[in-house]
């Protein structure tokens, strides 16, 4: 399997995927440490250093994230070099929606991308674990494709699976997903001695996401090293099986993301 993944800059790609084209990422992360409100078991960036929600650890003090001058810095070189993006998305080495001013800085590469790029969208792949706090929520708001994470429908698997900073449950995150309008859920199958994909966990994932009713599903399987070796990959057979019968129970379109 591919190595673990840690960006050593703000932009990185571009990479090209089914769903977004050729897109091209953002790393809001400070270089060479995962800052993240979760620390999931399948993690393809490995541990979390700094298991936060909020941008400061748990010391009080201040997490060091590049700046919006940095970022927009950065952007407006990437935009010159790479023609033709499809879609300019936050994701990285951990939590985009933990920098401090997440909504100035997407505020700003929406004003550069009209400049260079008004074709590309702007896209967000975020935990969904701060979506209920009003600056997280503020930025991911202004991006145009909102993908959200959810691996669990009851607070022992959500536990279990995406181990999160202390303060954050589950039901809250479900309510909120399902007041926003617009959102692409992604789900990641795993098995093993914690697993999501059968039983009372596969069920209570497919009434979350009959609750939260997204415009879509992605349904993935790990392709990378995890931080536990414990992790089994879900078969691409499994993954069909599991996107017809949530389609079907849900009436939600679901996807099997590879
Ligand atoms: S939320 Fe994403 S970056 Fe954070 S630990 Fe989970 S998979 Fe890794």
């Amino acid at each position: 399997m591919p190595a673990l993944i840690m960006y050593s800059s703000i932009i990185y790609g571009p990479v090209r995927s089914r769903r977004l084209g050729v897109s091209l990422g953002i790393n809001l992360l400070p270089v060479g440490r995962k800052v993240c409100s979760f620390n999931c078991v399948y993690c393809e960036c490995g541990d979390t250093t700094e298991l936060i929600d909020q941008a400061r650890d748990e010391h009080g003090q201040r997490t060091t994230f590049p700046s919006v001058e940095a970022v927009s810095e950065a952007m407006r070189n990437a935009l010159q070099v790479y023609p033709n993006l499809d879609a300019l998305t936050f994701a990285g080495h951990g939590e985009p929606t933990l920098h401090p001013q997440f909504p100035e800085v997407v505020q700003a590469v929406r004003d550069i991308r009209d400049h260079y790029q008004p074709q590309a969208k702007i896209g967000v792949l975020s935990s969904a674990s701060l979506i209920m706090r009003p600056r997280p929520r503020a930025g991911i708001d202004l991006c145009e494709l909102r993908m959200m994470k959810l691996d669990a429908g009851d607070e022992a698997t959500f536990q279990a699976i995406d181990r999160p900073a202390a303060t954050i449950r589950l039901q809250p995150i479900i309510d909120e997903l399902a007041r926003m309008p617009n959102i692409i859920l992604q789900i990641c199958l795993i098995d093993g001695p914690v697993q999501n994909v059968r039983g009372a966990p596969w069920a209570a994932l497919v009434r979350a996401v009959g609750i939260i009713q997204p415009q879509y599903v992605q349904l993935y399987a790990i392709e990378r090293q995890t931080p536990e070796p414990w992790v089994e990959r879900v078969s691409y057979e499994t993954l069909r099986q599991c996107a017809v019968m949530m389609q079907e129970r849900t009436g939600v379109p679901v996807e099997i993301y590879e």
